[in-house]
């Protein structure tokens, strides 16, 4: 009984301590994180967290499940989401009310807790203190703060190596960064931990050795050290770094900073956003200090800390078209959840950045697409807001240190570049040039090509809800307008490129006309005959010009004269040259005159048989018309073929 009791006591103790600690760690909260509402926004697919987040809402999402994603939201957003016609349900009201849902403490009681910037850089330092041999701390840039003369703090970098001191070319380096956003804690320990097991298993670790003495291992375990600051002692939500915007809002977010893609979809122009891209790709000291480490080695591979959701991301970010190496990066993002989850079997889910949402400015997109660099980020425990969400108890820092630790000696160990790949490149063909409404166009991708691999796969989209899936296709379109036609290629590693082209569609064929030379097909020797020239369904023909050829030792010309229908419509000019086996007609309606329309017959000839029985002749025919304002009409020219008979008795 007396025991019971005893137990009782101690747990009734523990809970004022956490009750006590919590509120000290609310107490520090400011006014302007008040009216910040958790909500759980229903979603029925990927799609709808696309419309989410292109919304222009800037919400702040926390987390993306099945069914539904959590976000941090003011109050007028819940309208505007509700409005999108959104089901929202509130979770929490405030951030106070969320903490106070966190069953465990911020702060340790004891044993291990969560660095601060300068207990971080005392222990850095200690590191190369005690491992001078295979580790220094580099400062590779100032924080925004430290720039203003405001606070004190560098962008430490941590290298382990041995030969530390010298940059070793033929030893491939690797990346690693944390604390790039505030709140995710988290994301701060796993990578020092990481350069404090190494260290400290240099000599007693064969394979740790062996990965010390092979590789430059570069450790950035804060990127963003005055925003952790901020959370941890005003807002403990606080995501971006602490610039001084200028219009009374704070903080530019890194991880929209860098500059691959940098201001497209999936990021903030708007600087009160949580994902504010700032005013220019590197405008931030955080993401330059980066920036210059980045340029100044050779990275193969890196891994950026953030949390939470238990996810391993690769990019793309900003698109969801497939990386070139989308089947390499895949597939070392399984290995690596697979070796997490046989720790401690904690589920880390492998996918691409942009299947959670679309993010531009990213690092990883930065470092992939500029450097080739096996970019990885990995979002860290816990899995869900029920469990804390950024507010991981500090009881889990070792656990999640020690599930990640066999992922990043994988990507330690995995000694390659990426394989210089080329991308496949679109393009197409369509036939007829200037089709019409309903008339069948044949589309030929044929002219795509893959540098250093094959075409696996084609897209059509023809801009009319339509869509086709073959090298070679055919549509046709019920309406007279614009369409833009796109291909997309896909090549045997997964790498895709696309093209379009805007096709115009047009009602209905223009008119053609014909022009042809109607005569006799047969003629007696010595026989006279006429044949005459024709146009046949014209529109406002005002101008005729033609030149018909014959041969002259078969057939002569001996008379030709305007044909009816120019004599009667006011066609007074005529000019007309002639020599053997050839005539020139040019003949215009007078500008008061009428022009010709429909069926006309525009000359009449008189010729008389000259050759032998089976002599034959062409009359062939070729020209210009034009209408009234001078512009040409398009014609189909046709002669005639004469030949000569026996004279009968
Ligand atoms: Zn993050």
């Amino acid at each position: 009984m007396k025991k019971i009791i005893r137990i009782a006591i101690i747990g009734l103790l523990l809970l004022i301590a956490n009750a006590l600690l919590i509120s000290s760690a609310i107490g520090n909260f400011n006014e302007q994180s008040v009216d910040k509402n958790f909500v759980k926004v229903y979603i029925e697919n990927q799609d709808d967290v696309d419309t989410i987040s292109n919304l222009d809402l800037d919400l702040d999402i926390w987390e993306v499940n099945q069914g539904f994603l959590i976000a941090m939201v003011y109050d007028k957003q819940i309208i505007e989401l509700k409005e999108k016609g959104f089901i929202v349900e509130i979770l929490y009201n405030s951030e106070r009310e969320f903490l106070e849902s966190c069953f465990e403490p911020v702060q340790a009681t004891s044993g291990v807790s969560y660095h601060s910037y300068s207990s971080l850089k005392t222990e850095l330092q200690n590191i190369e203190d005690n491992y001078t041999n295979i580790a220094k701390v580099y400062d590779i840039g100032d924080s925004w703060e430290k720039t203003q003369g405001i606070a004190d703090r560098d962008i430490l970098a941590i290298k382990i190596s041995d030969n530390v001191t010298t940059e070793e070319e033929d030893e491939p380096d690797i990346l690693f960064m944390g604390g790039t956003h505030a709140r995710e804690w988290i994301s701060v320990e796993v990578p020092f931990y990481l350069a404090k097991y190494l260290v400290e298993h240099y000599s007693t670790d064969q394979k740790v050795k062996q990965l010390i003495d092979s590789r430059e291992i570069w450790i950035v375990p804060l990127v963003n050290p005055d925003g952790l600051e901020y959370s941890r002692t005003d807002n403990r939500f606080w995501r971006k770094n602490r610039r001084d915007n200028g219009d009374g809002t704070f903080g530019v977010d890194p991880n929209r900073n860098f500059g691959y893609k940098w201001g497209q979809q999936g990021s903030s122009g708007n600087s009160t956003s949580n994902t504010y891209r700032g005013t220019a790709p590197f405008s931030e000291p955080e993401t330059q200090a980066i920036r210059y480490l980045v340029s100044t080695h050779n990275f193969s591979s890196s891994i950026s800390y953030h949390s939470y959701s238990q996810l391993i991301l690769y990019p793309w970010g900003y698109t969801k078209d497939a990386p070139q190496h989308k089947v390499q990066l895949s597939k070392m993002a399984d290995d690596m959840a697979t070796e997490i989850k046989k720790v401690h079997g904690k589920d880390y889910t492998p996918e691409q950045a942009s299947d959670l949402y679309i993010a531009s400015g990213d690092s990883d997109d930065w470092l992939y697409g500029v450097y080739n660099i096996a970019a990885f980020t990995i979002e860290l425990r816990p899995k869900t807001m029920a469990e804390g969400g950024f507010v991981l108890p500090p009881s889990q820092i070792i656990p999640t240190w020690k599930e990640n630790k066999p992922a990043a000696l994988y990507l330690i160990e995995w000694p390659q570049q990426l394989d210089i790949k080329s991308p496949p490149i679109a393009s197409f063909s369509y036939y007829p040039e200037n089709p019409i409404v309903n008339e069948t166009i044949t589309f030929n991708a044929s002219n795509s090509t893959d540098p250093d691999g094959t075409i696996e796969n084609y897209e059509w989209d023809f801009g009319d809800g339509e869509k086709a899936e073959e090298k070679i296709v055919t549509h046709s379109y019920s309406s007279a307008k614009n369409y833009t036609v796109k291909l997309t290629v896909t090549d045997n590693e997964g790498a895709t490129n696309s093209t379009a082209e805007i096709i115009n569609i047009e009602i209905e064929i223009p008119i053609v006309t014909t022009v042809l030379v109607k005569s006799p097909t047969e003629a007696s020797e010595g026989e006279n005959f006429t044949a005459t020239v024709n146009v046949d369904g014209v529109g406002d023909l005002a101008i005729l010009m033609f030149r018909l050829n014959y041969n002259s030792s078969v057939i002569r010309l001996t008379n030709v004269e305007k044909g009816s229908d120019i004599d009667t419509s006011g066609w007074s000019q005529w000019l007309q040259d002639s020599s053997a086996g050839i005539l020139k007609v040019f003949a215009f309606s007078d500008s008061s005159g009428s022009t010709i329309n429909g069926s006309a017959e525009l000359a009449r000839l008189e010729f008389i048989a000259v050759g032998n029985a089976g002599n034959r002749s062409v009359i062939d025919i070729k020209g210009i018309l034009g209408n009234s304002a001078v512009e040409p009409i398009e014609a189909i020219w046709e002669g005639s073929e004469v030949t000569l008979m026996p004279v009968k008795n």
